[in-house]
């Protein structure tokens, strides 16, 4: 069963590649952020709670996404293609006790490499269209610092474990997955 981490800056695309991975393998999309937004939007007391947090651009706090992605694993039979998490070094090592806990190994962490000029043009373009309150230049440049302070380790943690696997982020989206699924298809 396939099991894998898209990482990559705010920016990067994952949004775009989950949607082809998951088409291609079948696997259940668990994006964080979608999760919490979906709190937002349906106002629930949870909801309530992070709604500043996330339009500032911050992370929101371990435990939160946490219970999340622990149901998320304990409710899928197809393999998972997380996206938006983990998000610091505490999340990766939570991970993976409870990808242990459910008898599940991760395939390996997938990351898109994208210049940091681009990340800011492609949010900037998408703020015009995606009604995210987060897209916006103030709290993009949050965004970024957090994803640099806190994110970005996380390569270096799974580099550690021989299971971080950079891939070009920057070009044809075409392209993009069809590295994607190449370096998928050497570690099935
Ligand atoms: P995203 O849709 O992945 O860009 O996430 C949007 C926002 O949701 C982030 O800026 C954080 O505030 C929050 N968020 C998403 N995933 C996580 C996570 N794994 N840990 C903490 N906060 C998160």
């Amino acid at each position: 069963m396939l099991n894998i981490v898209l990482f990559g800056a705010p920016g990067a695309g994952k949004g775009t590649q989950s949607d082809l991975l998951v088409a291609k393998y079948g696997l259940t999309h668990v994006s964080t952020g979608d999760l919490l937004r979906k709190e937002i939007a349906d106002q629930t007391e949870l909801g309530k709670r992070i709604k500043s947090i996330m339009d500032s651009g911050s992370l929101v706090s371990d435990d939160i996404v946490v219970e999340m992605i622990d149901k998320a694993i304990a409710n899928d039979h197809a393999g998972i293609l997380f996206d938006g998490f983990p998000r610091n070094v505490a999340q990766a090592e939570t991970l993976e006790k409870l990808l242990e806990k459910h008898g599940r190994k991760l395939t390996c962490m997938i990351s898109l490499d994208v210049p940091r000029e681009e990340l800011i043009r492609r949010m900037l373009e998408r703020a015009k269209v995606s009604g995210r309150s987060d897209d916006n230049e103030e709290t993009i440049k949050n965004r970024l610092k957090e994803y640099e302070a806190k994110t970005l380790p996380v390569a270096a943690y799974y580099e550690g474990k021989g299971l971080h696997v950079k891939v070009n982020g920057f070009g044809d989206i075409n392209d993009i997955s069809a590295s994607i699924i190449a370096e998928i298809e050497k570690r099935k």
